[in-house]
């Protein structure tokens, strides 16, 4: 595949990282995720926004439009041929002698995007298992931000529990997954964290909310307590990678029978009722 390198389209080896680039020392950057249907971007201005709002809150400024980035995403798209997958983007804030600070003069943010494929089956996704972690994460989490230890610990503890993602919560309320957010259901209700700066605003998410809203199905942003979730009637996931997935365990207990529950197989329909909508797939 080719690599879009600050505007440019490149071959991957002709693309050196540069030691004291920024994002590389201080994973002082921003990044995206954007599903690709089909060979057709879902959801592409939603994410590309949002890189904007998170480079506009760590104070970068973007040597490039929205329009302008969602034109270089489709000209990659077209360059690898790419049907099903992701595009990964990254902006870092470039290149300087290494300083906590921003660098005194102006150096030029470094922009770097590819694709990966990610095959897409269509078919309604089956349980999986959740375990649930302290949130040990900085209190900026609405950012999209390169740093993810936080992150990458929570999901290391899930891997080592056998689990498909681990539950963050802060003060005993859930706040996210370590790379998805989560909602529950309770009495015909979808209860899901409000976007605070404690959890990352998903697309899938949004998306989520929305056909709700077209759909009569009542939901609200209020956070919910672990015992809650634990005693719900169903639990879900969304990312751009999983897109609507029940949870039917966590921390080895079922949830309600310990299959995927009504409510989430609907969502998961719409959602994909839509992925065909905006995509053709
Ligand atoms: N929360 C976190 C911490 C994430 O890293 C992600 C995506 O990677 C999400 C939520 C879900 O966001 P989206 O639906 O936009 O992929």
């Amino acid at each position: 595949g080719k690599i879009i390198y600050n505007g440019e389209l490149k071959t991957r080896s002709d693309v050196k990282v540069d030691i004291e680039d920024r994002g590389y020392q201080f994973g002082d950057g921003i990044y995206e995720v954007i599903r690709v249907y089909n060979g057709e971007v879902f959801a592409s201005n939603m994410h590309v926004n949002r890189l904007m709002d998170s480079a506009k809150m760590i104070q970068l400024k973007v040597p490039l439009t929205v329009a302008e980035i969602e034109a270089l995403v489709k000209e990659l798209i077209a360059e690898d041929k790419l049907r099903n997958g992701i595009v990964y983007m990254q902006l870092t804030r470039g290149v300087c002698s290494r300083t906590h600070a921003f660098p005194i003069n102006e150096v030029e943010p470094v922009f770097v995007a590819y694709t990966k494929e990610m095959p897409y089956t269509g078919k309604v996704k089956p349980g999986v298992k959740g375990v649930t972690t302290d949130d040990i994460r900085w209190l900026r989490c609405n950012i999209k931000s390169l740093n993810l230890l936080g992150n990458i610990l929570a999901k290391q503890q899930a891997v080592e529990a056998s689990c498909d993602e681990a539950i963050q919560h802060r003060d005993g309320k859930v706040t996210e997954g370590s790379s998805s957010n989560v909602a529950i259901m309770v009495n015909g209700t979808l209860k899901t964290h409000p976007a605070t700066n404690l959890i990352l605003n998903g697309i899938t998410r949004q998306v989520m909310l929305k056909l709700c809203a077209d759909n009569d199905i009542p939901y609200v942003e209020e956070a919910f307590t672990v015992e809650e979730m634990m005693a719900a009637d169903e639990v879900l996931y969304t990312s751009t990678s999983v897109e609507v997935t029940p949870i039917i365990n966590i921390d080895g207990q079922s949830i309600a029978n310990g299959e995927p529950g009504p409510i989430t197989k609907s969502l998961q329909k719409l959602f994909s009722e839509e992925i065909e909508r905006q995509c053709g797939a």
